[in-house]
Protein backbone atom coordinates (compact mmCIF):
# COMPACT_ATOMS: atom_id res chain seq x y z
CA UNK A 1 0.00 0.00 0.00
CA UNK A 2 1.07 3.28 -0.81
CA UNK A 3 1.45 5.70 1.80
CA UNK A 4 0.56 9.73 1.18
CA UNK A 5 1.82 12.49 3.08
CA UNK A 6 0.95 15.90 2.17
CA UNK A 7 2.79 19.47 2.74
CA UNK A 8 1.60 22.99 1.99
CA UNK A 9 4.52 24.30 0.97
CA UNK A 10 5.79 28.22 0.20
CA UNK A 11 3.94 31.51 0.10
CA UNK A 12 0.94 30.28 -1.40
CA UNK A 13 1.12 26.81 0.24
CA UNK A 14 1.25 24.74 -2.89
CA UNK A 15 0.54 20.67 -2.30
CA UNK A 16 3.45 18.83 -1.83
CA UNK A 17 3.05 14.71 -1.83
CA UNK A 18 5.61 12.35 -0.61
CA UNK A 19 4.41 8.64 -1.57
CA UNK A 20 6.49 6.15 0.67
CA UNK A 21 6.51 2.45 -0.37
CA UNK A 22 5.12 -0.20 2.74
CA UNK A 23 8.82 -0.83 4.21
CA UNK A 24 9.07 3.06 3.72
CA UNK A 25 12.58 2.60 1.83
CA UNK A 26 11.69 4.24 -0.95
CA UNK A 27 10.01 7.58 -1.81
CA UNK A 28 8.52 9.42 -4.75
CA UNK A 29 8.00 13.63 -4.69
CA UNK A 30 4.96 14.98 -6.33
CA UNK A 31 5.43 19.03 -6.64
CA UNK A 32 8.54 19.97 -4.32
CA UNK A 33 7.18 23.56 -4.30
CA UNK A 34 9.80 25.09 -1.56
CA UNK A 35 13.30 24.24 -0.32
CA UNK A 36 11.81 23.76 2.87
CA UNK A 37 13.44 21.16 5.62
CA UNK A 38 10.37 19.72 6.57
CA UNK A 39 10.42 17.89 3.13
CA UNK A 40 14.50 16.92 3.82
CA UNK A 41 13.46 15.50 7.28
CA UNK A 42 10.61 13.72 5.66
CA UNK A 43 12.91 12.01 3.42
CA UNK A 44 15.55 11.06 5.64
CA UNK A 45 17.27 7.65 5.07
CA UNK A 46 14.57 7.15 1.92
CA UNK A 47 15.44 6.44 -1.55
CA UNK A 48 14.15 8.97 -3.71
CA UNK A 49 13.27 7.55 -7.08
CA UNK A 50 12.01 10.80 -8.83
CA UNK A 51 10.66 13.91 -8.70
CA UNK A 52 7.38 14.44 -10.06
CA UNK A 53 6.47 17.56 -11.52
CA UNK A 54 2.13 18.03 -12.42
CA UNK A 55 3.50 21.42 -14.00
CA UNK A 56 6.22 24.10 -13.59
CA UNK A 57 4.67 26.88 -12.35
CA UNK A 58 6.97 28.41 -9.66
CA UNK A 59 5.09 27.41 -6.68
CA UNK A 60 5.54 23.59 -7.00
CA UNK A 61 9.44 23.86 -8.21
CA UNK A 62 10.78 25.54 -5.93
CA UNK A 63 12.05 22.80 -4.26
CA UNK A 64 13.50 21.17 -7.32
CA UNK A 65 17.03 21.88 -6.50
CA UNK A 66 17.03 21.07 -3.16
CA UNK A 67 15.86 17.50 -4.13
CA UNK A 68 18.14 16.81 -6.89
CA UNK A 69 21.31 17.98 -4.59
CA UNK A 70 20.28 16.25 -1.56
CA UNK A 71 18.63 13.06 -2.96
CA UNK A 72 20.50 12.75 -6.83
CA UNK A 73 16.97 12.01 -8.01
CA UNK A 74 15.75 12.56 -11.68
CA UNK A 75 13.07 15.34 -12.17
CA UNK A 76 9.99 14.51 -14.67
CA UNK A 77 7.66 17.09 -16.41
CA UNK A 78 5.97 17.02 -19.79
CA UNK A 79 7.91 18.10 -22.61
CA UNK A 80 5.86 21.37 -23.70
CA UNK A 81 7.36 23.04 -20.32
CA UNK A 82 10.58 21.18 -20.61
CA UNK A 83 12.06 24.59 -20.78
CA UNK A 84 10.31 26.44 -17.68
CA UNK A 85 12.27 25.20 -14.86
CA UNK A 86 15.53 27.46 -16.82
CA UNK A 87 13.34 30.52 -17.38
CA UNK A 88 12.07 32.67 -14.93
CA UNK A 89 9.54 34.67 -17.05
CA UNK A 90 7.66 30.65 -18.38
CA UNK A 91 7.35 29.57 -14.72
CA UNK A 92 6.14 33.14 -13.33
CA UNK A 93 8.35 33.13 -10.64
CA UNK A 94 9.75 36.77 -12.49
CA UNK A 95 5.91 38.14 -12.16
CA UNK A 96 5.71 38.35 -8.67
CA UNK A 97 9.22 39.26 -6.92
CA UNK A 98 7.32 40.28 -3.70
CA UNK A 99 5.72 36.43 -3.47
CA UNK A 100 8.78 34.66 -4.69
CA UNK A 101 12.42 34.63 -5.68
CA UNK A 102 13.36 34.05 -9.35
CA UNK A 103 13.49 30.58 -9.68
CA UNK A 104 15.87 29.25 -12.40
CA UNK A 105 16.99 25.33 -12.10
CA UNK A 106 18.56 22.77 -14.58
CA UNK A 107 15.91 21.28 -17.05
CA UNK A 108 14.18 17.95 -16.34
CA UNK A 109 16.26 14.73 -16.62
CA UNK A 110 13.12 12.67 -17.83
CA UNK A 111 10.10 13.33 -19.97
CA UNK A 112 6.50 12.76 -18.90
CA UNK A 113 3.81 11.92 -22.19
CA UNK A 114 -0.06 11.18 -21.95
CA UNK A 115 -0.52 7.53 -21.98
CA UNK A 116 3.24 6.77 -20.11
CA UNK A 117 3.28 3.99 -17.58
CA UNK A 118 5.75 4.87 -14.50
CA UNK A 119 7.12 2.21 -12.42
CA UNK A 120 8.19 3.42 -9.06
CA UNK A 121 8.42 2.58 -5.55
CA UNK A 122 6.79 -0.79 -6.10
CA UNK A 123 3.63 0.87 -7.97
CA UNK A 124 2.69 2.07 -11.17
CA UNK A 125 1.63 5.25 -12.27
CA UNK A 126 -0.37 6.12 -15.37
CA UNK A 127 0.58 9.63 -16.64
CA UNK A 128 -2.78 11.77 -18.02
CA UNK A 129 -2.00 14.94 -20.36
CA UNK A 130 -4.65 17.40 -18.81
CA UNK A 131 -3.79 21.03 -19.88
CA UNK A 132 -5.65 24.18 -19.83
CA UNK A 133 -3.82 25.25 -17.12
CA UNK A 134 -0.69 25.10 -18.22
CA UNK A 135 0.34 23.79 -21.62
CA UNK A 136 1.83 20.72 -19.65
CA UNK A 137 0.08 19.34 -16.98
CA UNK A 138 -0.11 16.10 -15.94
CA UNK A 139 -1.71 13.69 -13.80
CA UNK A 140 -0.49 10.58 -11.84
CA UNK A 141 -3.13 7.93 -11.46
CA UNK A 142 -1.79 5.14 -9.18
CA UNK A 143 -5.01 2.67 -8.30
CA UNK A 144 -7.84 4.77 -7.23
CA UNK A 145 -5.60 7.96 -6.44
CA UNK A 146 -4.95 10.61 -8.68
CA UNK A 147 -2.38 13.36 -8.15
CA UNK A 148 -3.76 15.92 -10.39
CA UNK A 149 -2.19 19.78 -9.90
CA UNK A 150 -3.43 22.58 -10.34
CA UNK A 151 -5.99 21.15 -12.84
CA UNK A 152 -9.45 19.92 -10.61
CA UNK A 153 -10.14 21.21 -7.28
CA UNK A 154 -12.44 20.72 -4.71
CA UNK A 155 -15.48 22.40 -5.88
CA UNK A 156 -13.26 24.58 -8.17
CA UNK A 157 -10.35 24.11 -11.27
CA UNK A 158 -7.36 25.99 -12.31
CA UNK A 159 -7.02 29.29 -13.23
CA UNK A 160 -6.84 29.74 -17.16
CA UNK A 161 -5.38 33.57 -17.07
CA UNK A 162 -1.81 33.06 -16.83
CA UNK A 163 0.35 32.96 -20.05
CA UNK A 164 -0.52 29.66 -21.50
CA UNK A 165 -3.44 29.06 -20.19
CA UNK A 166 -6.51 27.95 -22.29
CA UNK A 167 -9.82 27.65 -20.28
CA UNK A 168 -11.91 25.34 -23.37
CA UNK A 169 -8.58 23.58 -23.10
CA UNK A 170 -9.02 23.04 -19.25
CA UNK A 171 -13.00 21.87 -19.57
CA UNK A 172 -11.92 19.49 -22.44
CA UNK A 173 -9.66 17.71 -20.19
CA UNK A 174 -11.65 17.51 -16.85
CA UNK A 175 -13.98 16.05 -18.77
CA UNK A 176 -12.66 13.90 -21.34
CA UNK A 177 -9.80 12.71 -19.16
CA UNK A 178 -10.71 12.95 -15.35
CA UNK A 179 -14.23 12.85 -15.61
CA UNK A 180 -14.12 9.59 -17.30
CA UNK A 181 -12.59 7.78 -14.16
CA UNK A 182 -14.29 6.11 -11.77
CA UNK A 183 -16.53 8.29 -9.33
CA UNK A 184 -14.15 6.42 -5.94
CA UNK A 185 -11.47 8.17 -7.34
CA UNK A 186 -9.79 10.04 -4.48
CA UNK A 187 -8.13 13.06 -6.23
CA UNK A 188 -5.08 14.54 -4.24
CA UNK A 189 -5.17 18.72 -6.07
CA UNK A 190 -2.30 21.35 -6.16
CA UNK A 191 -3.91 23.49 -3.58
CA UNK A 192 -6.03 22.67 -0.94
CA UNK A 193 -8.08 19.34 0.48
CA UNK A 194 -8.71 16.08 -1.42
CA UNK A 195 -11.71 15.25 -3.00
CA UNK A 196 -13.21 12.61 -5.28
CA UNK A 197 -14.18 12.46 -9.43
CA UNK A 198 -18.24 11.36 -8.09
CA UNK A 199 -18.11 14.67 -6.34
CA UNK A 200 -17.04 17.09 -8.77
CA UNK A 201 -19.26 15.52 -10.95
CA UNK A 202 -22.33 15.80 -9.31
CA UNK A 203 -21.21 19.48 -7.36
CA UNK A 204 -18.45 21.01 -9.26
CA UNK A 205 -19.88 24.58 -10.20
CA UNK A 206 -17.17 25.35 -13.09
CA UNK A 207 -16.95 21.96 -15.32
CA UNK A 208 -20.49 20.23 -15.46
CA UNK A 209 -20.53 16.59 -15.80
CA UNK A 210 -22.42 16.54 -19.04
CA UNK A 211 -23.64 19.38 -21.04
CA UNK A 212 -26.69 20.88 -21.32
ZN1 LIG B 1 -0.12 26.25 -11.50
ZN1 LIG C 1 -0.21 25.99 -8.02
Amino acid sequence: MLKISRYELGPIAANCYVLTDEEGKRAVVIDPGAPEGVLTSALDGLTVEAVLLTHAHFDHIGGVDLMRKTFGCPVWLHPSEKDWLTDPRLNGSARWPDVTPPISVDPPERELNDGDTLELIGETFRVLHIPGHSPGSVGFLCGNVLFGGDVLFRCSVGRTDLPFGDAATLERSIRDKLYVLPDDVVVFPGHGPATTIGEEKRENPFVRAARG
